[in-house]
């Protein structure tokens, strides 16, 4: 048995008591505990972000939410909602950033880890805090902001089997981990239509975003405002496991080590953006995220950097390239903004508005 009290000892407890359990719980369970125990965040930790690469990120972030700001004429009551802020950085770049068009909002992060939380107390003293989005403000316009946070949610697989659609489950064999399908065939869980897919092929889900972005999008459908949402994902659906696990910047086999690695999925922007679009929102993208960057200046704030700190110029253009090439960040990530219909359209997605 692992370790009395880890995540794996949960998990392991709750499979001996009652059998497989959904990847929606092990994935839960795992992530709750990882980000509980540490920040895993920067080059010594278990991987890096944006933010953390390049002050530019926030910087443009600020500016981005300022215009659309600004354009909509300056409301009053307005709230910076950040989901998973991680150290607080990305925050503290944008906030610094927007000040200077006397934009102030209130902050509040949707944080559940204690170990960040106080990171992000660090910097920002005003800031009120939330352990979901159940309990955000309701009296005025939301600029929700959300850098690979969604990754790190829930995702539910199915298999396509000889039988039809089957949920995948963890189990444990061996005094280990592992994905076993689940044989029930009840109507509601397994279906038979495999839309022509062959068998084997893994279709992800993830119930937790969607229901998250439902409840966020139909507040700010009523209240006004953005969601902005960075992640590494895809724009169509298709089918494979994305389902991973790094630790110490390496990738390692999700069912390895639960609650030790970070569990991340890749983001299905097409169902995101689906979802927006039902609770009336206005979808910007998603778009490359060197694409993003580049219409909104990062080029121009590089040289502006790289012209103050000479003695920074090389890390600026390392970083410039960190965030914008497409064989980095630049095309994996993607960026999408979903608006309220009276507010503008927001810059950095040329015509691509759906
Ligand atoms: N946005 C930050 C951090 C990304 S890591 C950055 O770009 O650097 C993911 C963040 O989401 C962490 O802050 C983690 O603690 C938080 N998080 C993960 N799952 C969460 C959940 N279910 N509810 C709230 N926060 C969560």
């Amino acid at each position: 048995m692992p370790e009395d009290g880890s995540a794996a000892y949960i998990l392991a407890e709750k499979i001996a008591a009652k059998g497989p359990i959904t990847l929606s719980e092990y994935m839960s369970v795992a992530n709750a505990a990882y980000y509980a125990a540490k920040d895993p965040l920067g080059e010594e930790g278990d991987f890096i972000t944006a933010p953390e690469i390049s002050q530019m990120f926030g910087e443009l972030v600020g500016i981005w939410l300022s215009d659309l700001w600004l354009r909509k004429g300056r409301p009053d009551h307005v709230h910076y909602v950040e989901l998973g802020p991680g150290r607080g950085t990305l925050a503290s770049d944008a906030l610094r950033t927007m000040e200077r068009f006397d934009y102030n909002p209130d902050i509040h992060f949707v944080e559940t880890s204690p170990v960040l939380k106080a990171k992000q107390a660090a910097l920002h003293s005003g800031a009120v805090w939330h352990d979901d989005i159940t309990d955000l403000p309701t009296n005025g316009p939301l600029m929700v902001v959300a850098n690979e946070f969604f990754d790190a949610l829930p995702i539910e697989q199915f298999a396509v089997t000889a039988q039809g659609l089957q949920r995948q489950l963890v189990g444990r064999e061996h005094g280990k981990f592992v994905s076993v399908t689940d044989t029930q065939t009840d109507g509601d869980r397994v279906s038979q239509a495999t839309g022509g897919l062959p068998p084997g092929a893994i279709l992800e889900t993830s119930p937790a975003s969607g229901a998250l972005l439902e409840q966020l999008s139909g507040q700010i459908a009523k209240q006004g405002g953005v969601i902005l949402i960075i992640d590494y994902g895809y724009d169509r659906p298709g089918t494979g496991s994305t389902l991973q696990a790094v630790k110490s910047h390496k990738s390692i086999s999700p069912f390895d080590s639960p609650g030790t690695s970070d569990l991340t999925a890749h983001v299905n922007f097409h169902s995101l953006a689906n979802i927006a679009r039902t609770r009336l929102l206005s979808v910007h993208g998603p778009v490359d995220q060197g694409q993003w960057l580049k219409a909104l200046g990062i080029d121009q704030r590089m040289a502006k950097l790289a012209q103050n700190s000479p003695d920074k110029a090389e890390a600026v253009r390392t970083a410039h390239r960190r965030l914008t090439n497409v064989d980095e960040m630049g095309r994996l990530f993607r960026v999408m903004a979903a608006c309220a219909m009276d507010w503008p359209d927001p810059e950095g997605f040329g015509s691509g508005k759906g």
